[in-house]
């Protein structure tokens, strides 16, 4: 399959773009290279013949048309998108041109691709999206977001995707294009740029700083392994179908003050403190980020039951891999953590 991914150098693209080219794809990867992104992410593909990048921005039409035509792909797999939701809450308004309207002119681009390649059947528009669509669930743990909850977002971001998904669904029914989307949970591992909470709690126990918790620490995430979530996403653009959302997640709920004490216990069996205390010490909780949802969780039935999917770790053999992945790659996260802005904010966001 040819793919055209977009985001590919951000953190859960550039998993896609790894997978995708280890399992014998032809990739494209098409990403504006912002702040979030990082080459070096997708180094270890850069010389594969079946690899290319092209460095253009999905709210650049002419630009996009350029790509489709030169590269012709399969699918498209549509991940480019600003991310962190504190950022948005400090300034939206990057958010509203990248994801409303980059998508829209990545579907405008997708659409006439196809129609003037005769409407092939097995072109997909597979967007990338969050559970964050769905807002916040109660504490009660039985209610999980299935595909058929209602859409509640709350944040910038969430509401930036929230439309974003509809258009997608939108250019689905009223131009049939072959559209499928994912919904999936908070993300770690490998590559995640160092303002996000994962880790910032790692780096700053590592550097002997406080590990900053929004509120009581009680807010609920489900946690899903990036490597995972690419493995779910390439099973989606292959064979989920058509017009069809599936929700990924890990089946890994934990409120943010288990997990960062899970981090903790890594970290103190991995590379102890040198005056003998617990990294579990430095935790301290800060005030908490406006319209902070409680919980989230997602119920995987559908890709599940349809796809046969799941994912292959449990959050601690996860988070146990991703610290060592910081521990060895430090010039990586140093590199990142020296660009304009990155730290100078809390990062205590997804
Ligand atoms: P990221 O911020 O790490 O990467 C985003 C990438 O998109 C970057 O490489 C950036 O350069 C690129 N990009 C941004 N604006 C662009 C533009 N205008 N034109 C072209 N490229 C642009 O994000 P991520 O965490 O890898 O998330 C990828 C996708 O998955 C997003 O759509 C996000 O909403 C979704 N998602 C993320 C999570 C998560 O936990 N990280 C969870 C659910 C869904």
């Amino acid at each position: 399959m040819k793919i055209l991914v977009t985001g590919g150098a951000g953190f859960i693209g550039s998993a896609v773009v790894r997978l995708a080219v280890a399992r014998g794809h032809q990739v494209v990867n098409l990403d504006a290279l912002t702040y979030a992104a990082c080459l070096d992410n997708v180094a270890d593909v850069a010389g594969n013949p079946n690899y290319a990048f092209e460095q253009v921005d999905i709210r650049d039409r002419a630009a996009l048309d350029t790509v489709f035509a030169r590269h012709r792909p399969d699918v498209v797999m549509h991940l480019a998108a600003e991310s962190h939701v504190d950022r948005s809450i400090d300034g939206p308004g990057d958010f509203i041109e990248t994801n409303i309207t980059g998508t829209y002119q990545m579907l405008e681009a997708a659409r006439k691709y196809w129609a003037e390649a005769g409407r092939p059947e097995a072109f997909r528009f597979h967007h990338i999206s969050t559970d964050e669509v769905y807002g916040s669930l109660p504490a009660d743990l039985s209610v999980m977001f299935t595909e058929e909850t209602g859409y509640d977002p709350r944040s910038p971001y969430s509401a930036s995707k929230a439309a974003s998904d509809h258009l997608v669904r939108a250019w689905g029914e009223t131009y049939g294009l072959p559209v499928v989307l994912t919904n999936c949970s908070n993300n770690y591992g490998p590559y995640h740029f160092p303002e996000k909470l994962i880790p910032v709690v790692i780096l700053n126990a590592l550097a002997g700083k406080p590990l900053p918790i929004y509120g009581d620490g009680s807010n609920v995430r489900d946690w899903l392994y990036v490597e995972d979530h690419a493995d779910a996403l390439l099973l989606v653009v292959s064979k989920g179908r058509v017009g069809r959302s599936y929700n990924i997640g890990g089946e890994n709920e934990r409120s943010n003050l288990e997990l960062v004490e899970t981090l903790c216990a890594i970290l103190d069996e991995k590379q102890p403190r040198e005056d003998g205390g617990s990294y579990k010490d430095q935790i301290t909780f800060v005030t908490d980020r406006p319209g902070h949802d409680a919980r989230y969780a997602i119920d995987p039935s559908r890709i599940r039951d349809e796809l046969g999917w799941r994912p292959s770790v449990t959050v601690e053999e996860g988070l146990e891999k991703t610290v060592q992945w910081y521990l060895d790659n430090e010039s990586w996260w140093r590199a990142l953590q020296s660009r304009d802005g990155v730290g100078q904010r809390l990062g205590t966001g997804k």
